[in-house]
């Protein structure tokens, strides 16, 4: 039987806004959407029969229709009638509920992965504007370069890529529900807005100060009033080389962008031993290799 592998990278979010809410409760936004270097692996493979055979060596997640992989399936199934069964096998590396878009991303490459294993043929473009039906970060996912993401994350615009640099990402042992983060912004009379726009001119001035400087997620405000470890989280970047640090999405995960790989390193083994994250990488922005 034919076996195809892909990488399915997370993202963070380098400029997270909220730009106004739609009469269907959506949120729409303004992000800016950057993957990196830490990725879960999925193994694609043809069957005899017409089953969705999920195997994942997380136990944690389901495996049933709820999986976002499932889901990418039958999404492919609607759009080719084609009804051939395949086995995935997820290696998960991306932290749950994150804030990264872990199912996203899976979602992401078993359409792609899948399209290319039983040879559908359907464009890129196509499974990215299909995508939102599974989930509003698919579309970047299938994109997979770094993009500024608005409506409710299926308009998106390709834009320049960060300069390299390396980065520390942390989540703590904390379960944040995404719905909740934004009903308590809906409450909030008025809130910073992060400079998306400047953001976009730093990016495209590969001007890494630029960017660090205008790092700025709505969402963060509300989810630290929770847990204040995501603040400490942060602190502890800043106070230790860190050229600035953000939440990523709604949370609980933290990143800081660092010049230099040693500080990172360094910065990762402090938070270890303060006990402040569960999962904690060192990784690097990731440029366009997952296209
Ligand atoms: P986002 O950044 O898009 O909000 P997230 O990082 O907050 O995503 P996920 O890791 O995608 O959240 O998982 C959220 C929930 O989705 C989990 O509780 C999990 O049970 C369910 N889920 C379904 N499929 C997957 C998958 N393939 N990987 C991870 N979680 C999945």
């Amino acid at each position: 039987m034919k076996t195809i592998t892909r990488n399915a990278y997370a993202k963070i979010n380098l400029g997270l806004d909220v730009t106004g809410v739609l009469p269907n409760g959506y949120h729409e936004v303004k992000m800016i959407m950057q993957n990196v270097g830490i990725c879960d692996t999925l193994t694609f493979t043809g069957r005899e029969d017409d089953r969705i055979v999920i195997e994942t060596d997380d136990g944690t997640l389901p495996v049933n229709e709820d999986n976002l992989i499932y889901k990418a399936v039958m999404l492919l199934r609607r759009l080719t009638g084609d009804e051939r069964g395949v086995t995935v096998h997820l290696e998960k590396r991306i932290p749950v509920a994150a804030g990264m878009a872990g199912g996203s991303t899976d979602a992401a490459a078993t359409l792609l992965g899948v399209n290319e294993l039983l040879d559908l043929g359907i464009s890129r473009e196509k499974l990215q504007e299909e995508s939102v039906s599974i989930g509003a970060d698919v579309p970047y996912c299938v994109l997979g370069q770094t993009a500024l993401s608005e409506g409710i994350g299926e308009k998106l615009t390709p834009v320049a890529a960060p300069p390299q640099a390396y980065l520390v990402v942390a989540k703590p042992d904390i379960y944040v529900s995404t719905p909740v983060v934004y009903k308590k912004l809906d409450a909030k009379e008025n809130y910073e807005h992060p400079d998306i726009d400047g953001m976009l001119r730093a990016l495209r001035e590969k001007d890494l100060d630029g960017i660090v400087s205008r790092l700025g997620n709505v969402l963060e405000i509300v989810t630290v009033e929770d847990y204040p470890v995501v603040d400490e989280i942060k602190k502890l970047l800043l106070d230790n080389g860190a050229m600035g640090a953000l939440m990523s999405g709604s949370g609980p995960s933290v990143f800081g962008i660092f010049k230099e790989e040693q500080t990172a390193k360094d910065v990762c083994e402090k938070l270890a031993k303060a006990n402040l994250a569960k999962q904690l990488f060192v990784t690097t922005f990731q440029n366009g290799e997952n296209v």
